[in-house]
């Protein structure tokens, strides 16, 4: 699986320990970043990761690019809902492209374990659904 990992400042203390405490389920996939988050769990959970440019700098529409390209699985983002941020439109926009190509999006710790729980359990059928869905 291709995984998205994408934290806002005020959260990436909260990623890079979401990341050791889960290093042995996310190790198993291909991992990409933004710039900064990728680099902090890199040098502190040790996990080797493709690194995009930093959010503002246009790394979260690097990641929508290749959800638009349907060439991405899960997107773990920790948002601060409570910062405002230079590249809102950007980070909109990746979000609307998860809706639109049905991508798993975690916006918050909690959400993010329930993925990783679903994720070693293997049993996601929602590729399957959709790819029924446009068949008929
Ligand atoms: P960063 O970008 O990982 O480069 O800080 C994340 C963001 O703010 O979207």
């Amino acid at each position: 699986m291709k995984i998205a990992l994408i934290a806002h400042d005020k959260k990436k203390d909260d990623i890079v320990k979401f990341a050791q405490s889960y290093k042995y389920s996310l190790e198993k996939h291909e991992l990409y970043a933004t710039g900064t988050t990728g680099l902090k769990i890199a040098e502190n959970a040790g996990l080797s990761l493709h690194r995009f440019q930093s959010g503002p700098l246009g790394g979260d529409q690097q990641i929508g690019s290749m959800v638009a390209d349907n060439n991405m699985d899960i997107i773990i983002f920790f948002r601060d809902p409570l910062t405002a941020q230079p590249h809102e439109p950007d980070i909109s926009a990746l979000m609307r492209l998860c809706d639109v190509y049905n991508i798993p999006l975690a916006t918050n710790m909690g959400s993010a374990e329930v993925f990783i729980h679903a994720l070693e359990r293997g049993d996601l059928k929602w590729r399957d659904i959709i790819h029924e869905r446009d068949e008929q």
